[in-house]
């Protein structure tokens, strides 16, 4: 058997519409939402992966973004009950648990002296801690790791805290007012969490207790507005369609556009979209999506997000093997060192999730990329032991 040169090989499959796509990315120009669409049902997902390749490339060349961070999860009872969320308990609950700030400071010398550059916390809703609690755990975090970046908070929980503050309830003010509160006392950006699928339809069937897309995005703009980053998610693979997940990032890029026109004093940084995992959820009867599925969700999210700098394939979620595949198709950021992710296990048996920065660095040196750590707004850092300082 006689094998062609690349030059002269046939695609495997003719894809015309796809072709005429490609020549838009290559030029530079916007997809429309219908394309983006089509990008889920092109049968060429090579092509659609070496696209979205060839724009982390411009982007990003060959460098892969990881840093050494830890989650606390600083309560898993919740006022509500997602059907997705194998996280959250009842107060009386088996399982449910909320930490004290001495349990905090423990957390906290444990990141410091593992050389931490960012403490990644979020919690359910819990209905009886008071605001205060949560100042004081960005304070305590603050005075003993003055340098450790604290990014905290889903909209939902900043919502929950605007309630529970009586800062003006949960409108506009009062969620300004709560996030400069919040800042005073450390806070440096908000995660993307919580974000799940914009669409109303989703909202109602899977997590109608939780705040609608259009606050979720209010919320992530009152914090640009103060001066915080933040990053946006998309849950995916449960009851949603392709066009509603196209919609969900159509909705996320305009909201950039509007902050980078207005010039907001922060932006969206990177987009993560998170593959559903039914673990003992209300929703185990579904299957979730499958690697191919997870493939071409991160290679649409490079092309439709063209102006998000960073598409990140979280490994905790998507496995560590997934994630250096994903390096490949549009990637290139794969969160950090982790160590206890409660929200969602993939080893439900396990919840302790965490990887050394050598096997890290070696997973994407193996998919052929260079590792780079980063501090939480992307600047690279560089690192004696455990004393680290930004380049
Ligand atoms: S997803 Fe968040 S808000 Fe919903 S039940 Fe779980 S912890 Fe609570």
């Amino acid at each position: 058997m006689q094998l062609k040169s690349a030059q002269n090989a046939i695609p495997l499959v003719q894809d015309d519409k796809l072709d005429v796509i490609a020549q838009k990315v290559r030029s530079g120009e916007r997809l429309s939402a219908e394309e983006g669409e089509y990008l889920y049902e092109t049968p060429d997902l090579w092509t659609l992966c070496g696209l979205a390749q060839e724009v982390r490339t411009i982007l990003h060349g060959n460098k892969t973004y990881y840093n050494i961070n830890r989650h606390i999860n600083y309560t898993n009872i919740c006022a509500l009950s997602c059907q997705f969320c194998d996280f959250h308990r009842k107060k009386e609950q088996e399982g449910a648990y909320e930490h004290s700030l001495d349990d905090i400071r423990r957390e906290t010398e444990v990141a410091i002296n593992a050389g931490a550059t960012e403490l990644h916390i979020v919690g359910g809703l819990h209905p009886w801690l008071p605001f205060s609690y949560y100042t004081e755990m960005l304070q305590t975090i603050r005075e003993m790791a003055p340098i450790i970046h604290i990014k905290a908070f889903t909209a939902v929980e900043v919502v929950h805290l605007a309630r529970i503050s009586k800062r003006g309830r949960d409108g506009r003010d009062g969620i300004t007012e709560v996030l400069k509160e919040l800042k005073a006392h450390g806070l440096g950006s908000l995660p993307g969490g919580g974000a799940e699928v914009f669409d109303d339809r989703v909202h109602d069937d899977a997590f109608k207790g939780k705040i609608r897309g259009e606050q979720w995005l209010d919320v992530h703009r009152c914090a640009h507005e103060v001066g915080l980053n933040s990053n946006a998610t998309m849950l995916y693979g449960h009851i949603e369609t392709n066009a509603e997940r196209i919609d969900h990032m159509m909705q996320i890029r305009e909201e950039q556009d509007r902050v980078l026109q207005d010039q907001t004093k922060g932006t969206f940084q990177t987009f993560i979209p998170l593959p559903f995992i039914p673990g003992k959820s209300e929703l185990a009867h579904l299957p979730g999506p499958g690697g191919v599925e997870n493939l071409r969700t991160i290679a649409i999210a490079r092309l439709m997000l063209d102006n998000i700098p960073h598409i990140k394939a979280f490994w905790i979620m998507q496995t560590l093997h997934m994630a250096q595949h994903m390096l490949e198709c549009g990637a290139n950021d794969i969160d950090g060192t982790v160590v206890w992710y409660d929200i969602t296990k993939v080893d439900t048996a396990d919840t302790h999730q965490e990887c050394t920065v050598h096997d890290l660095c070696r997973a994407i040196r193996d998919a052929g990329f260079e590792p780079v750590e980063r501090d939480t707004i992307y600047r690279e850092v560089e690192r004696d032991g455990h004393a680290w300082r930004v380049k």
